[in-house]
């Protein structure tokens, strides 16, 4: 297999959404068409990073001994460290960078564009206000970070890293969609795989984790991840290093696919050329027929089967004889396991992943795994059921 990639949150997101949308841009580099709200994007963006850059305290870490605490607070007297700008630029600085920054792309007509930039002013005139009056404490803009989750290289680029007023990290990454909620920030990949990779490379815990939405300047801050969403990325990170390292692009289709510009390549919306037409219809309508067929042979089975079942009761027989073959009745156990009472007691003890997510048989098998500790397998028993069915199973010659 090949070497594991290094993955990015847009690359993991791709290619867990759809493989093939990831071959035809990582692997085929094809280009995507340029859209409005991508560039509109990447415009504000732009702008932020040459605004914020100049209030970067790189050292604005806690630091060891008297004087370590350096922040952008520390520069408020005379200016210490030249390297530090005391005081943002005003607004019309600011406008002027938004001005050489954008991205003129993607844009459906010049009403639409002029639009666009005209939100762009306005959110950042209201940024700029908000910036000024609470001064954050940024210690990075647009860092370049690369690390190692569960034996995966990731990446990423952190819009900005701040110092919080206790001395923690905060990231944020600046979101300029329509709608936005904190949900979003609480259930957001991005984030957790940034905590990851700001605490291998700064070696400190993240304090908190926040998506910026810009239009509305709300901050959506949650709390650092706990340990096992951690893992859990790691291990989905995992699962898509392998895939790719294997060579596995088949489409998926799902929402995603409105948006995704290589319909006309993927064999999921092509059309079959026209002389391939003619021999494809037949074998699909004969196909129909044998389904149709195969229908009306489970149903008649189905209807054998509960009949069989009524003599075997009443007579105390589990096996009868026909003239081609034998059928044994035989009894299959499974478990079930209602996942209210089941997700919280795998989740308290970090199993969830490994029971495929309240998956039955994954979490069968953690009863008989003497990893689990015993007073714990007999919980998840105690909460389960076990269902005892009848087949019945051919013995004898084939019957083909
Ligand atoms: S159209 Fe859908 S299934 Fe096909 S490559 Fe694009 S995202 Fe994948």
């Amino acid at each position: 297999m090949a070497a594991a990639p290094t993955l990015s949150y847009s690359g993991f997101r791709a290619y867990a959404e759809c493989p093939l949308r990831w071959k035809f841009l990582y692997v085929d580099r094809l280009r995507e068409k340029p859209r409005s709200f991508f560039s509109f994007g990447r415009s504000v963006h732009a702008a932020l990073e040459r605004f914020v850059a100049p209030l970067v305290v790189e050292g604005g870490l806690p630091g060891k001994g008297p004087g370590g605490q350096r922040t952008l607070r520390d520069f408020s007297g005379p200016q210490t460290d030249p390297s530090v700008a005391q005081t943002p630029m005003d607004l019309s600085g600011l406008l002027g960078i938004y001005r050489e920054e954008w991205v003129s792309e993607g844009y459906t007509s010049a009403q639409e564009e002029e639009s666009y930039f005209d939100l762009g002013v306005d959110l950042l005139t209201r940024f700029h206000s908000v910036y000024v009056k609470e001064p954050p404490r940024p210690v990075a803009v647009e860092k370049d970070l690369r690390a190692e989750l569960e034996g995966v290289p990731i990446h990423g680029i952190v819009d900005r890293l701040d110092r919080t007023e206790g001395g923690g990290l905060e990231v944020l990454d600046y979101k300029t969609s329509k709608e936005l909620s904190l949900k979003d920030a609480q259930l957001s990949d991005q984030l957790t795989l940034y905590q990851a990779l700001v605490e291998q490379n700064y070696g400190r815990p993240v304090e908190s984790l926040t998506l910026y939405h810009l239009r509305s300047l709300s901050a959506l801050r949650t709390p650092r991840r706990p340990p096992e969403a951690i893992q859990d990325l790691g291990i989905r990170l995992g699962e898509v290093s392998d895939g790719i390292r294997s060579g596995h692009y088949e489409p998926r289709v799902g929402s995603w696919c409105r948006w995704c510009d290589f319909r006309s390549l993927c064999p999921e919306f092509k059309e079959v050329p026209a002389g391939s037409r003619e021999r494809i219809v037949t074998l699909v309508d004969r196909y129909a027929e044998l389904l149709s067929e195969r229908r009306q042979a489970r149903q008649e089975m189905e209807a054998i089967e509960e009949e069989m079942e009524g003599l075997a009761l009443g007579l105390g027989v589990h096996r009868f004889r026909g003239s081609r073959l034998s059928l044994h009745r035989q009894a299959r156990r499974s478990w079930h396991f209602p996942p209210e009472a089941t997700l919280p007691l795998l989740r308290a003890h970090a199993l969830e992943v490994r029971a495929g997510g309240g998956d039955p048989d994954r979490t069968a098998a953690l009863l008989r795994d003497p990893e689990v500790p015993a007073r714990l397998r007999r919980l998840l028993a105690g909460q389960g059921k076990l269902e005892l069915r009848y087949t019945w199973e051919p013995e004898g010659s084939d019957p083909h």
